[in-house]
């Protein structure tokens, strides 16, 4: 091997103490000296990425935490390394983005489903968000389901407001949410008209808390993701900020959608940096995204970000859930690097980053991990080797790979006059080109590789919810 920094198979060594595991997983020298005749720049170009990722620092003690993280590692370093899936390469030695396998995969996901998944019935809206939302990053256009949309959706939604999860069930947010954005994804008048947006007002109005918190559902838990998804719909459907006159909250006094939220949201972060679901929880990936998108929405991440959080005790904690040498994240402290998780922390950097400054995001070992190690052989990406893939899992890990593929810029006149009325601050990002990095830790992918861009606070295609809004400014009524 041309690697001069150290063989993989010394760099296992050190990495796992676990002999038998080095055993397993190295190759002898003289093996190596084999290989010599097939190895290529591109395989030597791994291992000089695995060689100069900094080691995970081992305690001693072991634990089932201890030996978890040792057999996922023992799990995904042959993927790192090589390419068991035998997929076609890039010009970096990586996989290239399997389009046609992760395609078919989510077509299919779109259809019948067998009685054994009547558990997951009150999941439609998402299943149907994360296939549409994964189809379009990876290029193709989803026309042809905007009418099915469309009928799904109006029995998914409730007389008195939101949407739950199919015809007759209680209206939630979590279901609101992916209906929505659904919705924005298919676009056109047809589908923005198809919500009932004043029944959806009063149904918000519901869910606001006298603390500035939302629930997700009437008498239901509340969480950051309600916080999240009551925002993102208020802005995307242009409701009024003010809260119906009937909204419990106005007995304690507030009048706004907003008021007591960003103090709200201020409580979720944790002493470890990181943000929870609910003020005393633990800090979580996926609740940073919620609360950092809250702020997102509220007004410009510069002012929102930095007046609610301790902005350097997030980036501490955002940085830390990257694993190495996996590169992809976990979503909390022990825990397990998971594929979902390059989009629930990947793209929080974009947000945090225009609060702040540059983030301590490693695109590199991201792209690295997610196209090397998160693609299925036969379609659909996953939390990790060993695993299934799902339509979450792909959806996820192809938004974490456009968030590490492009860089987002906050600019007040980035689309002209949409989005100068109340929560009108997501409207105004633009892209600021395609991420290029340097050396190894450069971008690992080429051009058939990049994903389509993905708005960073909705997460839907670039443009539909400029759309979106754009139809609700034009409406004087709701
Ligand atoms: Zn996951």
């Amino acid at each position: 091997m041309a690697a001069s920094s150290g063989k993989p198979s010394s760099r296992l060594e050190e990495l796992l103490s676990s002999s038998k595991r080095v055993e397993d997983l190295s190759l002898t020298d003289d093996e190596y000296e084999d290989m010599e005749t097939i190895s290529t720049v591109l395989e030597s170009a791994n291992a000089t990425y695995i060689s100069s990722v900094a080691l995970p620092l081992q305690d001693l003690l072991t634990t089932e935490t201890s030996e978890v993280q040792d057999e996922t590692l023992e799990a995904i370093l042959p993927f790192l390394e090589g390419n068991p899936n035998g997929f076609e390469l890039n010009s970096f030695g990586i996989p290239k983005l399997q389009r046609k396998i992760h395609i078919p995969f989510l077509h299919h996901a779109l259809g019948d489903y067998p009685p054994q998944f009547a558990a997951m019935d009150a999941s439609k809206p998402w299943i149907l968000y994360w296939c549409l939302q994964g189809l379009t990053a990876l290029g193709c256009s989803v026309d042809d389901y905007r009418e099915r949309v469309i009928y799904t959706f109006a029995s998914c939604q409730h007389p008195q407001g939101g949407f739950g999860g199919g015809h007759g069930q209680l209206p939630h947010l979590a279901a609101t949410y992916a209906a929505i954005l659904s919705l924005v994804i298919v676009g056109t008048p047809k589908a923005y008209s198809s919500i009932n947006r004043s029944a959806m007002y009063s149904f918000l109005g519901q869910m606001k808390q006298a603390d500035g918190g939302f629930t997700m559902a009437p008498g239901g838990e509340e969480d950051i993701r309600g916080a999240f998804c009551a925002l993102v719909t208020l802005s995307l459907l242009t409701l009024p900020l003010e809260l119906p006159p009937d909204a419990p909250a106005r007995k304690h006094g507030l009048t706004s959608f907003t008021d007591r939220l960003g103090e709200w949201i201020g409580k979720c972060q944790t002493f470890e940096g990181g943000i929870s679901a609910a003020p005393t929880n633990e800090a979580h990936g996926a609740y940073a995204f919620c609360g950092l998108g809250c702020l997102s929405i509220m007004g410009p991440p510069k002012e929102t970000v930095n007046q609610y959080l301790d902005v350097p005790h997030l980036v501490q904690w955002l940085s830390y859930r990257q694993c190495a040498p996996e590169g992809g994240y976990n979503g909390r402290t022990n825990k397990l690097v998971d594929g979902c998780y390059s989009h629930w922390v990947g793209s929080c950097w974009a947000l945090l980053e225009e609060a702040a400054g540059p983030g301590i995001f490693n695109r590199s070992a991201l792209g690295r991990y997610i196209l090397s190690a998160a693609q299925f052989k036969k379609g659909g990406l996953i939390d990790k080797p060993g695993k299934r893939p799902d339509a979450y899992h792909t959806c996820y890990n192809l938004a974490g790979l456009s968030a590490a593929q492009y860089q987002y810029k906050f600019d007040e006149r980035a689309n002209g006059d949409i989005g100068q009325g109340a929560l009108g601050a997501p409207y105004y990002w633009k892209v600021d080109g395609e991420w290029q990095g340097d050396g190894v830790w450069g971008k690992v992918w080429d051009k058939d590789d990049i994903v389509q861009l993905i708005h960073p606070v909705f997460v839907v295609p670039w443009g539909k919810a400029e759309e979106c809004r754009s139809y609700f400014e034009g409406k004087k009524d709701l």
